[in-house]
Formats: structure tokens, C-alpha cells, sequence
């Protein structure tokens, strides 16, 4: 079981918030960050959508805008994946197989910055899988609330299950940190 391997600090994320839109962008890039590599399930669409809306699509223009690459890294299959990222007009990585990093490692090859990692910020809506992934290569993260938990797949639940024991976890060991978890995800 990956909680029992990892250390409890591996599964914090760098920043807390509801969704994808309350992200302060420019304060990131402000901060230094020039690469963003997202999760697309449940943090940019919800699993029984398959395109952006107009205002994901405004979203990532105003990201592009301030000067970030962004760079969709998803566990999910090819064919989902690629239609999404062209349609949003950007790269993609898809069967990443987070929490392994190959999939954030493969992603930040193709990208045109340097490869420093303070540069790059990881989002996703899981624990075990989005942040420690980013954990494991020791790069920031923001943990944004699942859009919805309606049409996921069976790993998806069984992650959420675990997730819920890690929570546990973080609540008795890192009091403060979980509050701020607790605040902006569904506990
Ligand atoms: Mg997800």
C-alpha cells in the first residue's frame, strides 16, 4: 500500500483551493513558476464530459497569456486525453500511471523551459495520485476539490477510499495543514 511506503508529508500538497479557478496565476508566476502540468479528470472536466467549456477555454488562454506552459498529464487513456488537449490547444500526456512519475518526468521533456523544479507547479484533485507524484520529484503542488465523484472508475474510488485514511492521518499529525485540505476538498 502506497500510504504505509511514503512518508505522511508526501501526501500534503504545497496549496489548497476549491477549484482551478481560484488560482492566482500571476502570483505563481510571480513566485517563479513557469510550468503548469495539470490532471484533466475531475480538476479541468468532470469524467462524463469530454470537451472544455467556454470558460476553461478562456481560462487557458488567460494562463498561455501570462506567459505558463501548460502541459495536461492524465492517467486516462489516449483517444479522451488527445481530444481534450487539442481542443484546448495544448500539449498532453496521457496514461501516466500517477502516482509513478514518469508520466510529470515525460511531460517536463517536452517543454520548452528550462527544467528547474521550482519552476514547474503540479494540479490535481488526488492525493495519492496527482500530489504524490509531484512529492516524489519534489515539485509544488495545488490540490483542487474533485469536480464531481459521479462516473469514476473503480481505481478512482478505491484511491478515494485510501484517501480518506491518509486524511485521518494528516488531521492527527498536521492539525493546521489539514485544516486548510479540509477547507477546499471534500474530506
Ligand atoms: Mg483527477
Amino acid at each position: 500500500m502506497l500510504e504505509c511506503y511514503f512518508r505522511l508529508s508526501k501526501f500534503i500538497p504545497t496549496f489548497c483551493v476549491k477549484t482551478v479557478y481560484d488560482i492566482d496565476y500571476i502570483k505563481l508566476y510571480e513566485r517563479g513558476k513557469r510550468i503548469i502540468l495539470t490532471d484533466l479528470d475531475n480538476t479541468l472536466i468532470p469524467y462524463d464530459a469530454s470537451s472544455p467549456d467556454e470558460k476553461l477555454k478562456k481560462l487557458f488562454e488567460y494562463i498561455h497569456s501570462i506567459g505558463f506552459e501548460i502541459i495536461i498529464v492524465s492517467n486516462n487513456h489516449k483517444k479522451r486525453v488527445s481530444s481534450f488537449a487539442s481542443e484546448i490547444g495544448c500539449q498532453y500526456i496521457s496514461f501516466a500511471m500517477k502516482p509513478f512519475t514518469k508520466g510529470y518526468k515525460k511531460a517536463l521533456k517536452r517543454t520548452k523551459h528550462k527544467k528547474e523544479k521550482q519552476e514547474v507547479i503540479a494540479i490535481g484533485d488526488q492525493l495519492l495520485t496527482d500530489i504524490l507524484a509531484a512529492s516524489k520529484l519534489k515539485i509544488d503542488s495545488i490540490l483542487v476539490n474533485p469536480i464531481k465523484h459521479k462516473g469514476e472508475k473503480w481505481y478512482t474510488r478505491l484511491n478515494l477510499r485510501r484517501e480518506k485514511k491518509i486524511l485521518k492521518r494528516i488531521k492527527k499529525q498536521y492539525p493546521d495543514r489539514y485544516k486548510e485540505i479540509e477547507e477546499n476538498h471534500e474530506c
